[in-house]
Parts: structure tokens; sequence; C-alpha cells
């Protein structure tokens, strides 16, 4: 019997050392890891600066609480709002944590309750992420959940202008929805979702908490479209492993978290700062970033070449291939063949590699996945 809940259905295998792209079970099996530990794995397993930056930091300090002044979380919060309209952070220690505080912020400022949000979006598993996630299977059996919150189609205009008027405090969404199967936003739905909250007092929280930190191969995947967030969320990738969440929001939104309004005993702790800090100044280059989209373009290539019949989706490492029938099979091959996938909802095999991986290791894989798919 377990000591354990059962709350995942786990594999058996047991993972007991990385490097790179590379995992190693307890049997000495290799396996190429295209899940990334659900693309956390920025820079991939035990990369040399995150190494040190841990146990360089682990020597100095491991916690101080936020009761004391953080130069250190200052300089990453500095780093990740660099160059774009946002202005401030906040850390945490998960991607449910930062949409939390996204949305006691958005109602906070607005002083409204209503958060739209869209069908098949993933937020987190805490009650008010849980009520953002429009995803049945999340919800049941939980009893009644937050009633603010408006879930609709995604991409579709008419009913997300059905639903404006002054109780709306904010539109929440993935700009390419990952548990939910690899769903970009169209520029059209982007466009009009930009021309309410330009026009209406309507903040847009955008939940970059899995699209974030180079993945879809800009420093942000909004960059991308014609959204621009007040409130960003972030998590999984910051961390390149190490566990941290963070929102960062405008300058508009200073005054409505003043102190006492939220916090959070670990959030922006000295260990995952430093390790945070090390991703941002390695994922945050232009040549790390162009590597990134060279890398995807090649994926792409490989991928239509080797499975024509299949659609292929997503933007930069987050990339999916649909498939007409379940794909949990799929997976167990590629398992035992040496390639750990994800799957992003039933029919769409998640393609996540670390965004360090070689053009080698795509080659092996994409060798994998058409053996198992053709
Ligand atoms: C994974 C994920 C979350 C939840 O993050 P946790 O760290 O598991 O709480 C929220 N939003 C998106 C888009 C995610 O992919």
């Amino acid at each position: 019997m377990s000591a354990l809940f059962q709350n995942y259905a786990r594999r058996p295998v047991h993972l007991i050392q990385g490097k790179g792209t590379i995992v190693t079970d307890d049997t000495g099996k290799d396996y190429l890891d295209f899940t990334s530990g659900i693309a956390v794995l920025s820079l991939g397993h035990a990369h040399p600066a995150i190494v040190q930056a841990i146990q360089q930091q682990s020597e100095k300090l491991w916690h101080t609480s936020n009761l004391f002044e953080s130069p250190e979380q200052e300089q990453l919060a500095a780093s990740l709002v660099k160059g774009t309209h946002l202005a401030r952070g906040f850390f945490c220690n998960s991607g449910a944590e930062a949409n939390e505080a996204a949305i006691k912020l958005a109602r906070k400022h607005t002083g409204k309750h209503v958060i739209i949000t869209f069908e098949k979006s993933f937020h987190g598993r805490t009650f008010g992420a849980m009520s953002a996630t429009g995803q049945e299977k999340v919800r049941q059996g939980f009893g009644p959940l937050l009633d603010t919150f408006r879930t609709i189609p995604f991409n579709d205009v008419d009913q997300l202008e059905a639903l404006i008027d002054d109780g709306v405090a904010a539109i929440m969404l993935e700009v390419i929805q990952g548990e939910g199967g690899v769903n970009k936003v169209s520029p059209e739905f982007a466009q009009a979702i930009a021309a309410i909250c330009d026009s209406k007092d309507i903040l847009l929280i955008i939940d970059e908490v899995q699209t974030g930190i180079g993945r879809t191969g800009t420093r942000y995947a909004y960059e991308q479209t014609a959204l621009k967030p007040d409130i960003l969320t972030l998590a999984k990738g910051l961390g390149g492993g190490f566990p941290i969440g963070a929102m960062l929001g405008t300058s508009a939104l200073h005054d409505s978290f003043g102190p006492g309004t939220h916090g959070s005993t670990f959030g922006g702790n000295p260990l995952a700062v430093a390790v945070a800090q090390t991703v941002i100044n390695n994922v945050f280059t232009s040549e790390f970033l162009i590597a990134v989209n060279e890398k995807s373009t090649y994926f792409m290539g490989k991928l239509k070449t080797a499975l024509p019949a299949y659609e292929i989706v997503g933007s930069g490492l987050l990339l999916g291939i649909v498939c007409p029938d379940e794909v949990a099979p799929y997976i167990a091959q590629a398992e035992q063949a040496g390639l750990l996938l994800v799957a992003a909802g039933p029919n769409v095999i998640r393609l996540l590699p670390p965004l360090t991986v070689t053009t080698e290791e795509i080659d092996q894989a994409v060798n994998v996945l058409s053996s198992i798919l053709i």
C-alpha cells in the first residue's frame, strides 16, 4: 500500500539523474526528456550555471522571509520587466499562486469581481485558479467554486463581446493553451480583447506560466500578439527546476498592492531568486532566443516532413502533434523507445524539450515519433 495519495497517474519510471536533455532511470536506461518536467527545465537538467548559482547561494543564505529588503528580488523583477511596458513584480512559489495574486490584484484594483476565462484553459489547482480553469475534469467534485468567473469558448469574439458589462474586472487567458491542447489565440480574438481592454476599465491578465521565459521563442508569448497585459503570471520555466512563481504588473497597479494586501513566506526566497536570475541571464539574450527560434523552425520542418498526415501546432519549443485518436498509447510507446513526452488534452502530443536541446536530439526524437505514428 502506498504512503502517498494517489492523485497522480504516475508512470512506472524512476528517474534518478539528468544532464542536458538526457535523463537516466534507476535501471540505467537513458531517455530524451521532451517534457522538461512540464515546461520547467528551460536550461535542461543540471545546467552548470544553475548548479553553480545554487551551490554559491546555498553557502551564503537560504531564507530570510519578506520581513527584510531584497535587492536580489529587485534585480530579478527589473530583469523580467526590462524592455516591456510592465513595471512591478511579486514573487511566489508556483503558477497557481501567481494566478491567485493576479486575481486578487485585478479585483482589488478595479473594485469589480467578474473575470472572464476560456474553455480548455488551465490556471492551476487552488480554489481561485481552479474556478478560473475552463475544464470540467479539473473542477469536478469540489462543490461550489467561486461564482465570479464566466467561462466561454476560446477565440469566440461574439460571445466575448456579449459578456462585457460594467461588472467585468478582467479577462484572463493563455496566449497558447498549454494543457488544453496547444491552442493559440487567434489574431482576430487578440485584436478584439485588446480593443475591449483599451476602451473599458477592464484589465488583461495573461497567464504565461507555461509560455513565458523564452518557451515560444520570445521572452513572453504575448509579444507575438496584439495583446498587452496589465498583469502577467509566470512560474514553470522561470526557475529552471527550482520552484518559483511571479506576477508582473503595470505601474498603474502599484498602489493596489500596498503593505499587508498580499504575501508569501517563501516567495522570492534567496535560493529561488538566485536560480531564476541565472535562468533569465541566459535566456533573455538575443542569441539564446534566436537559437530557440532556429531550433523551432528546424523541429517543425522535420516533423512536417516525417509526419505529413499530421497537423503540427504551437510556437517555439511548445509544439503539438494533433492525432486523430487518444495519444496515451503513443506516449507509452515513445517511453519504451527512450523518448519522454506529455499529452495536451486527450489527442495532442505535446513537445517540450529543454530550450537548450540540440538538433541531433531533435532528429532522434523525430525518428522515434515517426516510427510510432506512421
Ligand atoms: C502549469 C500551469 C499552471 C499551474 O502551475 P502550478 O505551478 O502547477 O501551480 C497555471 N497556468 C498554466 C498556463 C500552466 O501551464
